[in-house]
C-alpha cells in the first residue's frame, strides 16, 4: 500500500500461540521508505522477507537495494526476518542501545521474556550495525531525514520516527488501542511518550504497527485513546489492588482480574499482560 510518495506500508500477517495452544491471527506493518536506496522500518516474523522482497519486486526494485533496517523495537514480530534481511542485502541494522542486547542475542530475550511460540517467530539473531540514540537523524537517501524519537514504556528502547518532509510519524507499538493486549514496560513512560509524539507539529498520518494508518485529526484521536486506555488500565489495577491487597500475590490472577474490571475477555491473559499489569506504578505502590 503506497501511502505516500516514497513510503510504502506492507501488512504482514502471522500467527501467535494462544494460552491453551490455539493459533490466534494477529498482524504487524513494516514500512519501506523507496529512494535511490531502499530503507526498511522493522522485518515482521520469520519467513515474511519473501513477502518484502516479492513487493520490491513488484515494484521494480531488487532486495540487494535495501541498505538500512530500521528495528522500532527488539519484540519478535519486529526482528523476526531481520536477520534473513540483513543476510540478502548485507544491510546496516539500526535499534536504539536498550534493546540491542534482545536483539544480538534471542535466547536471552527468550529467558528474559518467554513469548510463547518465540522461536517459530524469530529466524535468528543478528547484530546492530548503528546504535540509535533520540534525536538522531538518518538519510534514507531520497532528500528525505528520519528523526529517531525515544518513546519508551512499551519496552525501554522503544522509538519512534518522524519523517518531517512526508508529515509521517512511525510510532510501531508505542500507541495501544483500547480493547488490544495490553503490553508494556512502563505505564507511565508510555503515557508521557505518546503526550510527547501528540506535540509532534504537522502529522500527516500515524502509522503504526498494529493499526491502520491514521490520517490527521483522526492520528491525534487515536493518540488520546491510547492515553485513556492505560490511564484506565492503572486505575483497574489500583481498584483490583484496593479491594484486595492480596491479588498481587498471583500475577495471572490479578492479571484476570484487571482484564474482568476492564471489560475484557479473561481469556487474554498471558503472562505478558499479567507483566505489564505488575508494571502499573499505582500497583506497585500498594504492595
Ligand atoms: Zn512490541
Amino acid at each position: 500500500m503506497k501511502i505516500s510518495e516514497h513510503v510504502h506500508a506492507l501488512k504482514m500477517p502471522f500467527k501467535i500461540e494462544g494460552p491453551s495452544g490455539q493459533s490466534i491471527p494477529r498482524f504487524v506493518y513494516v514500512y519501506l521508505i523507496l529512494g535511490e536506496r531502499i530503507c526498511l522500518i522493522d522485518s515482521g516474523v520469520a519467513g515474511k522477507e519473501k513477502a518484502i522482497f516479492d513487493y520490491l519486486r513488484e515494484m521494480g526494485r531488487r532486495p540487494e537495494e535495501i541498505s538500512l533496517l530500521i528495528l522500532t523495537h527488539s519484540h519478535p514480530d519486529h526482528i523476526g526476518a531481520a536477520r534473513a534481511v540483513q543476510m540478502a542485502s548485507g544491510c546496516e541494522i539500526a535499534a536504539h542501545a536498550a534493546e540491542r542486547a534482545w536483539i544480538e542475542d534471542i535466547e536471552l530475550q527468550f529467558r528474559k521474556r518467554p513469548v510463547p511460540g518465540f522461536h517459530s517467530l524469530v529466524e535468528g539473531s543478528v547484530g546492530v550495525s548503528r546504535v540509535l540514540q533520540d534525536g538522531d537523524v538518518l538519510d534514507p537517501g531520497c532528500g528525505l531525514r528520519i528523526e529517531v524519537l525515544h518513546t519508551p514504556g512499551h519496552s525501554s528502547g522503544s522509538i519512534s520516527l518522524w519523517l518531517p518532509e512526508e508529515g509521517l510519524l512511525f510510532s510501531a507499538d508505542a500507541v495501544p488501542l483500547p480493547g488490544e493486549l495490553p503490553i508494556f514496560d512502563d505505564a507511565t513512560a508510555s503515557i508521557a511518550s505518546i503526550e510527547r509524539l501528540k506535540a509532534v507539529r504537522g502529522i500527516r498520518a500515524l502509522l503504526a504497527a498494529w493499526d491502520e494508518p491514521r490520517r490527521e485529526m483522526h492520528a491525534r484521536r487515536v493518540m488520546d485513546e491510547g492515553i485513556g486506555y492505560l490511564q484506565c488500565i492503572r486505575e483497574a489495577a489500583l481498584g483490583v489492588a484496593s479491594a484486595d491487597p492480596c491479588s498481587g500475590a498471583d500475577p495471572m490472577n490479578l492479571c484476570r482480574l484487571v482484564l474482568r474490571e476492564l471489560g475484557l475477555p479473561e481469556t487474554m491473559a498471558n503472562p505478558l499482560v499479567a507483566r505489564s499489569i505488575q508494571a502499573c506504578p499505582d500497583r506497585g505502590d500498594q504492595e
